[in-house]
């Protein structure tokens, strides 16, 4: 994983930024659910610790404090649908937090000790925020605010402490808290990018496996505009024998390299993936069909032309592929797409293999 991943979530791609949003929006819900919960349930405890004038005023800032947190538990169900959505539910939820941070100290401005829950409660914030994999930037970003939000509320209800020292000692404890917060943030953030990665890529090329390749299918043709699109599927010939002949190592070592010339041939807009065994599937946005068979044709010829070395050393061998086109429109099947590249595909093997064939 690299730094500017753990940074910011623009260096993340289209699928991973939607994966990781639904699992915010998860934590997010049991999140808002457990202080809803936790924040009510407090009522008990302020019964028995608080005199009963103050007690009266401050159930009833809990319970609205609750009722305000309320609506973000069936917006989480949008959220997993939109960042923006996201965000700004989560600023909600830190606002009204703060506000009851703020309300519940000015309730005990006349000088009655002000028990630790209070005390605490944005410490309490931040460790339950580190719950989220946000990346760094955001996660600065949401401390930046509750910092900033607890010393304003310190020094408006009690100035002195600006002499004494004690709103430097707060920041200090902030800050501290606002790191380990980011530090676990972070963690959950690479370990979400791991499994993502782990369960989306092939282990031996790291293509996008099949899963990913759907997706990524499907997401062209619902979001690529009305411009045509080409699917190259393609596999390669008699490959059974060369593991019959030269070993698994030398099949191996074969697919990789077909993967290798993939991605010298195709540009960044190309979308390249393992689709099975020794058959693959590339996605050209953009595409028509006859730029797609020309594109085929180049691939062709230059696995053709790069034989591939034994990594036993044990001579090199001359690999080629047959392959189907077919292009795709906004209102395409994609199933009937797919069996249209496959039957492509099945006539290039028909045709005596090496060759690209254009769908029917
Ligand atoms: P055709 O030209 O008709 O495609 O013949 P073929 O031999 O390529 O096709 P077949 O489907 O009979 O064989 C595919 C072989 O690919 C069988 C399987 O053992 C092998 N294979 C699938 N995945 C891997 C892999 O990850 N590594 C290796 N070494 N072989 C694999
Ligand atoms: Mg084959
Ligand atoms: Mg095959």
């Amino acid at each position: 994983m690299e730094l500017k991943e753990y940074w910011s979530d623009s260096h993340h791609s289209s699928d991973f930024k939607l994966t990781r949003i639904g699992f915010v929006a998860i934590r997010f819900r049991w999140l808002v659910t457990l202080l809803i919960i936790g924040i009510a349930g407090w009522i008990a405890v302020d019964w028995w610790v608080l005199d009963p004038a103050h007690f009266k005023l401050i159930w009833k800032i809990r319970l609205i404090t609750g009722a305000m947190l309320t609506p973000l538990l069936p917006l989480s169900y949008l959220c997993k649908l939109n960042r923006r959505w996201m965000v700004a539910s989560l600023y909600f939820l830190v606002g009204v937090l703060l506000a009851f941070n703020l309300v519940g100290l000015w309730s005990f401005r006349d000088g009655a000790p002000i028990p630790i829950g209070y005390i605490a409660f944005p410490y309490f914030l931040l460790a339950l925020l580190s719950v989220l994999p946000l990346p760094v930037k955001s996660g600065l970003r949401v401390a930046a605010v509750i910092t900033l939000c607890v010393l304003a509320t310190d020094y408006w209800l009690d100035s002195r402490s600006l002499d004494n020292g004690a709103l430097l000692d707060r920041l200090w404890l902030l800050i501290c808290f606002s790191l380990a917060m980011i530090w676990v943030q972070a963690g959950q953030l690479r370990m979400l990018l791991d499994l993502y990665r782990e369960s989306t890529r092939d282990p031996l090329t790291r293509l996008m496996n099949r899963r990913l390749f759907m997706r990524q299918l499907a997401h062209q043709r619902d979001e690529g505009g009305r411009r045509p699109y080409t699917l190259i599927l393609f596999d390669l010939d008699r490959f059974k024998r060369i593991n019959d002949e030269h070993g698994h190592l030398m099949g191996d070592e074969v697919l990789v390299r077909v993967a290798t010339t993939l991605g010298d041939i195709f540009g960044p807009e190309a979308i390249m993936s393992r689709y099975g065994g020794e058959e693959f599937m590339v996605l050209l946005p953009d595409t028509t069909l006859e730029q797609g068979l020309r594109q085929a044709e180049t691939l062709r010829l230059a696995v053709e032309s790069q034989p591939v070395e034994n990594p036993l050393g044990e001579g090199e061998i001359t690999v080629t592929l047959s392959a189907g086109v077919v292009e795709g429109r906004h209102d395409s099947d994609l199933q009937s797409l797919l069996n249209r590249a496959d039957e492509a595909l099945y006539d290039a093997k028909c045709s005596g293999r090496n060759c690209v064939q254009a769908a029917a």
